[in-house]
């Protein structure tokens, strides 16, 4: 077998397209992969042309009429528990890979990315084994009866087509489900991680799963590889999570050969604390649901409003938190913080850093970009920021920034509270901090988002529906609302 990545810690010079079982050189223009910590050159990428996701198209196609096409239930499983042992196995590669990819610090990715990545095999391996369908008997007017059931299989061939901020967790979110339903996939990643669904390519091949049923095709979006792929014929179901932006772009592709999408998208999440809150926690849970993973986290909260007898003390606190975080080498324990995903981005969080100074927000911590010494100073650092004083109307309290900061703004009722949290045209999650249960559950019933944590943040059965309201996306994934979009559900009737 040839292999996608010369070693840990090495850079590879060229990673290429994994399309049939091989990693194979199709395409003709590469692009760099740089370490957003300090700007260096991880790896060059071969760009995969019309012609290479075609390869990758047919190979999956192939691969749905072979041996993969005929395997059961409790074959898969099988096979899905290798993927996540071979994950396992081969820890310290994949997180050296998403650590070099991404910049998060390598105890946020060894807690949560690269297990999270394994776990989901598994929770699709059990998940494909109690997958029921229903069965009605019906009344016929000889009296004999007629029995109707219904059979699952597989859409076909899937394509993925994946975001950078938790590369292998939500790559693996998808593809463990598509695999344990039969389908065969086409990955396309983010252009700026690239590295560990390459390698989970080699896993692939390692656990037995037959070539082609797992490809893996480099580039961009529009006019390149995501395009050419979400508009190619061969495709049945297209699943993506993203930008808002995106997924409408993708939409409109899909429709081209009316095929199906599942959809998650981007958020402008609210924290609602009230003033019998247990103040400790809120203040933890808030500070990690604002700056987990420099703040990249589509479910990570941009606005909170707190009540007003404890705001003055919400904000100092917070403040107080985030002036400990600490910026550096992702690989160092004592690093809090690793950098944006890359300099375009850190532009574009910087302009909002702008906006709100010039909407008169007062700064309460934070605010630019912070003066590092080598080899960080190349990095795409940025200061964790905390604004309070903005209108509700500005951009910065409407739109997604995708960066360490968080808007705090007062509030008088759970009323108030309710109609502020729901005034986006995001909704995607929401936590409310409080010690009343009464009110946790009627609050709750009234946030217009898809999930609604009560003082928590980022913990969930993987079994549950997972999935946004509103633009924040279509459908939902997890557990069995997972199998409802890699199946399809037939209809079987049978005279007696
Ligand atoms: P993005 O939309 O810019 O890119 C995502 C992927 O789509 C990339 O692989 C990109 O190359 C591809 N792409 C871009 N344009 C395309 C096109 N026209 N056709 C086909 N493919 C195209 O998103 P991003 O910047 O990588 O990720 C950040 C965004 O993802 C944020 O908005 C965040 O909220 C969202 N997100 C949502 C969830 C969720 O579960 N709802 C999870 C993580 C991230």
């Amino acid at each position: 077998m040839n292999q996608a990545i010369s070693g840990v810690g090495t850079a590879h010079p060229l990673l290429s397209n994994f399309i049939d079982g091989r990693f194979v050189d199709a395409g003709t223009r590469t692009f760099e992969n740089r370490n957003p910590v300090n700007g260096d050159l991880v790896n060059l990428v071969r760009e995969a042309d019309a012609s290479a996701v075609d390869a990758a198209v047919a190979a999956a196609r192939r691969a749905l009429k072979g041996p993969w096409g005929r395997t059961s239930e409790q074959e898969r499983a099988v096979l899905l528990r290798k993927v996540a042992d071979g994950i396992m196995r081969r820890f310290d590669e994949f997180l050296a890979a998403e650590v070099r990819d991404t910049g998060k610090p390598a105890s946020l990715a060894s807690h949560i990315d690269i297990p999270r990545g394994a776990a989901n095999f598994n929770v699709f391996a059990d998940q494909i084994l109690t997958l029921s369908t229903e069965t009605f008997r019906m009344a016929t007017p000889d009296g004999a009866g007629a029995l109707n059931y219904a059979i699952r299989v597989p859409r076909g061939v899937i394509a993925v087509v994946c975001p950078w901020n938790l590369p292998l967790l939500l790559m693996t979110w998808k593809v463990a489900p598509a695999l344990a339903c039969g389908n065969a996939v086409v990955v396309k990643p983010s252009e700026e991680t690239p590295t560990t669904a390459t390698l989970l390519g080699e896993v692939m091949n390692e656990a037995g799963i037959p070539q082609g049923v797992y490809n893996v095709v480099h580039g961009f979006g529009p006019g390149s590889t995501g395009e050419f792929l979400t508009r190619h014929p061969g495709v049945d179901g297209i699943t993506f999570t993203g930008e808002t932006a995106t997924g409408t772009a993708i939409m409109k592709a899909a429709a081209e050969h009316v095929r199906p999408v599942s959809f998650e998208l981007g958020g402008k999440n609210a924290a609602v604390v009230f003033a019998d809150c247990n103040l400790d926690k809120a203040i933890e849970g808030t500070m990690r649901s604002v700056f987990a993973n420099c703040g990249q986290v589509c479910l990570g909260t941009e606005r909170v409003y707190v009540e007003r007898p404890i705001f003055d003390a919400f904000v100092e606190r917070l403040k107080a938190a985030a002036a400990k975080l600490k910026l550096g080498d992702p690989f160092d324990k004592a690093t809090t913080m690793g950098p944006l995903i890359s300099q375009e981005h850190r532009r574009k969080v910087l302009s909002f850093y702008d906006k709100a100074k010039a909407a008169g927000a007062n700064v309460v911590i934070g605010g630019g970009a912070p003066k590092l010494d080598a080899p960080f100073a190349e990095g795409s650092f940025i200061e964790p920021t905390i604004w309070t004083g903005l209108p509700e109307t500005s951009s910065v309290v409407r739109d997604e920034i995708f960066g360490p900061c968080c808007h705090i703004a007062p509030f008088d009722s759970e009323e108030e509270a309710v109609t502020r949290a729901n005034d986006s045209r995001y909704g995607l999650a929401t936590s409310i901090w409080t010690e009343n249960l009464t009110r946790a559950h009627r609050v709750a019933a009234q946030i217009e988002v898809g999930i609604t944590w009560v003082n928590s943040w980022f913990l969930r059965d993987l079994r549950t529906p997972f999935g946004g309201s509103k633009q924040s996306g279509i459908g939902r994934e997890g557990g069995v609302h997972s199998m409802e979009f890699y199946t399809e559900l037939r209809n079987v009737c049978i005279k007696l």
